[in-house]
C-alpha cells in the first residue's frame, strides 16, 4: 500500500491481518456457548506459552501496568517488605505501584545499559526478609534485558515471591515460568503476543495464589482483586458461563487467533527468530557507527534495540524524517538521558523485511541530516548475515 506506514516502535506492533480480520467479527454474547470455547482456549493457550502449566492465568481488560498493578494489590500487604530490581523507567514504576499498597520498598537500580549484579542482590536478601521481589525481562526503556532465571532462583532459595514484568518480553524472549520457578509472569497484548492494546495476561504459580489466599486483610482495590477474577477464570477453564466485569470480547477472539499463531510458530522458533533478527540489527546498526545503549550483547534485548544518537543529532528531525519515510519510530524515554538516544521496536509479527525497510530508512535520513558513513553499509551487513 502506498505511503503506508511501518509501526516499529516497541509497541503496539505491527498486528497480523489474520488478527486484525479476527477482531472484525460481530460481537458475541460474552456469555455465548462459542466465546466460553474461545476465551478458554485463549487461557488454556497461554500456560503453554508461559511455559507454566501448573500456573493460574488471567485475562483482564486493561493494560500492562494494571498486570503489574494486579500483582502488587494482591501480594501486598501494609508493611511488606518488597525489592524491586530496575533497570530503567518501567523498573522504577513497580516501586510506585508496591507503595501506593503500602509495601516498603527498597529498589537496586542498575547503572543506565547494566544490569544489577547478582551477589547484590543476594546480599539484599541476606539482609532482610523480603515478602516478593519485582524483575522487569525487558526494561522498554533502555531495551536492557535481564536474565531472569539465576534471579528467581535466589528468590526461592530466601523465600520470596518473584513477580517478571515480560510486557516487553513475553513471546519474544526466553522464558520458562514453572522450571526456572518464577510466582507471577505478566505482560500485555500489544507487545509480542500480538494483539491491540487492552487486554492485561498474568500467569500465576499456585503458591502466589496460596499466599493471597491466606492475606490477613482483604485487597484494597476492587476492580483487580482476585477474588473477583479468578471464579471467571475457573469458569472459563472449565467452559462454564460466568460474569464480573464484561470482558473484551472482539480483543480475546484476537487473542486466541494470534495465541494459536505463536503455537503454530512455535515457541522457541519464535524466540529464536526475534533472537537472530535482533542480533544481526544490532550489528547492522553498530557497522554505520552508531552506539547502542545497553552496555554488552548479554544484556541487550531481542524486543527492540535502543540506540544514542549520533552527535548533532536531534530526536525531533530523525523522528520526523523517519515518519516521512513512512517508519515510525520511538524517542528515548528514561528520564535521565531522553534526549540522547531512540528506540525501535522489533517483535511479533516483525520480518527481515521489516528490518531491511527501517535501516534503508535510518540510513537515507541520517546522510539527509548530515550524519555520514558508508552508504548501504548496514544493509550488506544485515543481508549478509540473514543469508549465512
Ligand atoms: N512494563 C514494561 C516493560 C513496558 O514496556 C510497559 C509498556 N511500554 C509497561 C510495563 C506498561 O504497559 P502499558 O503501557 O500497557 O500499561
Amino acid at each position: 500500500m502506498k505511503n503506508r506506514k511501518l509501526l516499529m516502535i516497541p509497541g503496539p506492533i505491527e498486528f497480523e491481518p489474520e488478527v486484525l480480520r479476527a477482531m472484525g467479527v460481530q460481537t458475541p454474547s460474552h456469555v455465548a456457548p462459542n466465546f466460553i470455547e474461545v476465551f478458554g482456549n485463549c487461557l488454556d493457550m497461554m500456560k503453554k506459552i508461559w511455559l507454566s502449566p501448573s500456573g493460574q492465568p488471567f485475562i483482564v481488560s486493561g493494560s500492562g501496568t494494571l498486570a503489574m498493578d494486579m500483582a502488587a494489590a494482591n501480594l501486598v500487604e501494609l508493611g511488606d517488605n518488597a525489592l524491586v530490581i530496575s533497570s530503567g523507567y518501567f523498573g522504577d514504576r513497580f516501586k510506585d505501584i508496591l507503595d501506593r499498597y503500602g509495601a516498603n520498598t527498597t529498589i537496586l537500580s542498575a547503572n543506565i545499559g547494566e544490569e544489577v549484579a547478582l551477589d547484590i542482590i543476594e546480599q539484599e536478601l541476606k539482609n532482610r526478609k523480603y515478602k516478593l521481589l519485582t524483575i522487569t525481562h525487558v526494561d522498554t526503556s533502555t531495551g536492557v534485558l535481564i536474565d531472569p532465571e539465576p534471579i528467581a532462583a535466589l528468590a526461592k532459595k530466601y523465600n520470596v515471591i518473584s513477580v517478571l514484568d515480560g510486557v516487553c518480553s513475553v513471546a519474544g524472549e526466553e522464558i520458562q515460568q514453572d522450571k526456572w520457578g518464577i510466582d507471577i509472569v505478566l505482560t500485555a497484548s500489544q507487545k509480542a503476543i500480538g494483539v491491540p492494546p487492552g487486554l492485561a495476561l498474568l500467569v500465576v504459580s499456585q503458591k502466589a495464589i496460596g499466599i493471597w489466599k491466606n492475606r490477613k486483610t482483604p485487597v484494597s482495590n476492587y476492580y483487580a482483586d482476585w477474588q473477583n477474577w479468578l471464579p471467571i477464570m475457573k469458569a472459563y477453564q472449565e467452559r462454564r458461563p460466568s460474569y464480573f466485569g464484561t470482558p473484551p470480547v472482539n480483543l480475546i477472539i484476537a487473542l486466541e487467533k494470534s495465541l494459536s499463531l505463536i503455537l503454530e510458530e512455535g515457541i522457541h522458533n519464535r524466540i529464536n527468530r526475534h533472537k537472530k533478527l535482533a542480533s544481526v540489527f544490532r550489528e547492522a546498526i553498530q557497522a554505520i557507527g552508531l552506539t547502542i545503549l545497553p552496555k554488552t550483547e548479554t544484556v541487550a534485548a531481542n524486543t527492540l534495540t535502543a540506540i544514542y544518537y549520533p552527535e548533532k543529532i536531534k530526536s525531533i528531525d530523525l523522528l520526523r524524517e523517519m515518519n516521512n519515510n513512512d517508519i515510525i519510530i520511538a524517542g528515548g524515554l528514561h528520564p535521565q538521558i531522553k534526549a540522547s538516544y531512540f528506540r525501535i521496536g522489533h517483535m511479533g509479527s516483525i520480518s527481515e523485511n521489516d528490518m531491511i525497510s527501517t535501516l534503508s530508512a535510518l540510513e537515507r535520513v541520517f546522510y539527509k541530516l548530515n550524519y555520514k558513513f558508508e552508504l548501504g553499509k548496514s544493509l550488506k551487513v544485515f543481508e549478509r548475515a540473514c543469508i549465512e
